[in-house]
């Protein structure tokens, strides 16, 4: 028996001006053949579970590609055709695909990245069983749920059950080939536009979606994904969907995935982010410092690099100058030509910089400049850092070279790379030690929160003008269907 297991990962923000290269899908860009396998195995994604149950089976593997960029705008076409190609050149000859992806890519030249890529296995794999893991974030289409035999999501944000979902899904398949099972897919797509603020699992409507799921498991399905979608991508339905593979009957799985499907509906509003204007969130953040003894986080989640972010707008932070906020450690703030100024005038020396705002946000008809700031470079350093938070533990990491420039009111770590600031190691690196900021200022959404919450006396969401604004108001929605909740009130 030969299986083909095959990694691609990308959540695409159509709206992001971040470009998505080859290059970008992984610290090396993709590896290929025997690396693939090598990168995988052993690890806790879910091509890693798909390879330990082929080895299980005693099957022989083809591993063509391992690839996963963070979010950013649509796929180099050249990228995509490169990544695609070769999984459908492995396909014929393999009695069983197993594909790692995420659900949410749009390519230059694919507005639906997974569901074409599995049109095409199809077509060159005739009657081959295929079985998919997918994010919990994806945009599931037509295409891809006729394309596949078995798809399962991760029931987990943040993520923490990539392998878990590898397993259920191969497993299923395996039983599949081995004629225990006769797998049903039916799914219940809904015109409904969750906000990634509102797709955690552990609270709210999202948690009680997954808690259902969770319950026809055990009781009937063979398996239930939530998929909350990914909505700042300009498409046909960026939208909530629920999955269900039942072992008896296309009916039974199409009844599940509709009844979950109507209840999820009936609370859409819970999927629903409401933005507080940023004047108000800082104000906000404010009240709360006065006699606090530990920093006040504020989330500058209209920025945030693991959704497509720039990680070089500025609001937030001349929001909190406005208002006289001081004692303000912030970044990491991207902006490689500030930083070669900053290096060049070196440590200690007291300098006038035009940083942030240099990414253009036309795209969503975002128009900004550079803050002029003066201040002294406090350090320099490599901006190298080993993760010991809970999220991608002792992977090492790199921002490229890193400078501390103290503008009196505010420490900024300012980096030549976006970087997510999931790990106290973003500030420590750079010579800054957090607790003793009276705010901090992160350009983050979830990551930030199992490090940076229990260190802090509160947590205060703001929400400035970028790509991964949560205002779905600034956002050129051309393509995508209607109505649909929340743009439309239905
Ligand atoms: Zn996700």
């Amino acid at each position: 028996m030969k299986v083909l297991v095959a990694r691609l990962n990308h959540e695409t923000n159509t709206f992001s001006p971040v470009p998505t290269p080859l290059a970008a899908f992984g610290p090396d860009g993709p590896t290929f053949g025997e690396q693939a396998y090598k990168d995988n195995k052993g690890m806790r994604t879910a091509m890693s579970a798909f390879i330990d149950l082929a080895e299980k089976a005693g099957a022989t593997l083809a591993t063509p590609v391992s690839a996963s960029a963070n979010p950013s705008g649509p796929v180099d076409a050249g990228a995509y055709t490169t990544l695609t190609q070769c999984i459908v050149d492995a396909a014929p000859g393999c009695d069983a695909i197993l594909l790692d992806l995420h659900g949410a890519m749009v390519a230059e030249n694919s507005v639906d990245g997974e569901g074409d890529l599995l049109v095409r296995l199809r077509a060159a794999a005739p009657g081959v069983p295929i079985g998919v893991a997918l994010d919990l974030h994806a945009n599931v289409t037509p295409a891809m749920v006729g394309n596949a035999d078995v798809i399962v999501g991760f029931k987990t944000y943040p993520h923490v059950d990539m392998y878990e979902t590898g397993e259920h899904a191969g497993r299923l398949l395996f039983d599949l080939l081995a004629g225990r099972s006769k797998p049903a897919l039916r799914w219940h797509p809904l015109p409904l536009m969750a906000h990634t603020l509102r797709s955690a699992s552990f609270t709210g409507a999202m948690q009680r979606a997954i808690e259902a799921a969770c319950a026809a498991e055990k009781s009937e399905s063979l398996a239930v994904s939530i998929f909350a979608g990914f909505s700042l991508s300009d498409i046909e339905a960026p939208c909530m969907s629920v999955v269900v593979v039942d072992a008896q009957s296309p009916e039974r799985a199409q009844a599940t995935a509709d009844r979950i499907a109507g209840r999820m509906w009936e609370e859409r509003e819970a999927f629903v982010y409401r933005s507080e204007p940023l004047a108000q969130s800082v104000a906000r953040a404010k009240r709360i410092a006065d006699g606090a003894t530990r920093p006040v986080l504020l989330l500058d989640h209209g920025d945030n690099c693991m959704s497509g972010g720039s990680c070089d707008t500025m609001d937030v932070l001349q929001e909190a100058l406005a208002q006289g906020l001081h004692g303000i450690g912030v970044g990491p703030l991207c902006d490689p030509q500030a930083v070669a100024e900053l290096i060049a005038a070196g440590e200690g020396a007291q300098v006038t910089v035009a940083l942030g705002n240099k990414v253009s946000l036309e795209g969503i008809g975002l128009a900004k400049t550079p803050v002029q700031l003066t201040g002294t470079v406090r350090a320099i350093s490599n901006g190298e850092y080993v993760i010991t938070g809970p999220t991608y533990t002792g992977q090492r990491s790199s921002m490229g070279r890193t400078v501390l420039f103290d503008i009196g009111a505010a420490r900024i770590v300012v980096t030549e790379r976006t970087q997510e600031p999931w790990d106290i190691g973003v500030f420590e690196c750079a010579g800054l030690d957090p607790r003793n900021e009276r705010f901090l200022l992160l350009k983050s959404r979830m990551y930030c929160r199992p490090v940076f919450e229990p260190l802090s006396a509160a947590l205060v969401e703001c929400d400035s003008p970028g790509v991964t604004s949560s205002d779905y108001s600034l956002f050129p929605f051309g393509k995508v269907r209607r109505p649909v909740f929340p743009l439309d009130a239905i």
